[in-house]
């Protein structure tokens, strides 16, 4: 199988601009920013999505993701931030290697676009609730 384009940044193949560095994750900025500091964490493993990471490597990641929002928050003073994290093609994934977002934002920047709401009916989030709570505990449950 072919490396990613992030295992080839973790192993010195190709530059990033890197902003931080441990075992398990490093964060670097995204080439094709969607604003001024947009940066990425990603875990060193190349795993693919969310599903994949056991849990360890999960809070590793998580608390990368907040080292490097307060070092972007004291640097360039952002109105806000934003997480965001995509899981497979459908969701936007374009780079199969586990990776969090952080987009910093000012106000009215509309740099990235929020969801259309819909409507939930009480009966289907119930139904919908029952559904997912059954499945909760099961390894296997992708
Ligand atoms: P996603 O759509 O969540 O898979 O996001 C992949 C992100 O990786 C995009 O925002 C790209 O701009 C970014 N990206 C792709 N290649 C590189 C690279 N060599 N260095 C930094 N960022 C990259």
């Amino acid at each position: 199988k072919m490396p990613s384009i992030f295992t080839r940044i973790v192993n010195g193949e190709i530059p990033a601009a890197k902003v931080y560095e441990d075992a398990q994750t490093l964060a670097f900025l995204d080439v094709s920013p969607a604003s001024r500091g947009h940066t990425l964490v990603i875990c060193k493993e190349e795993l693919p999505t969310l599903l994949d990471l056991s849990p360890d490597l999960l809070a590793a990641v998580a608390r990368t993701v907040q080292l490097v929002a307060r070092a972007i928050s004291a640097a360039l003073s952002p109105d806000g931030l934003n997480i965001v994290q995509n899981n497979g093609a459908a969701a936007g994934q374009v780079v199969p290697h586990y990776h969090v977002h952080i987009i910093p934002r000012w106000e009215g920047d509309r740099a990235i676009a929020h969801w259309r709401p819909g409507a939930g009916a009480p009966d289907e989030l119930r139904d919908l609730a029952a559904a997912i709570s059954a499945r909760m505990g099961e390894e296997d449950a992708v």
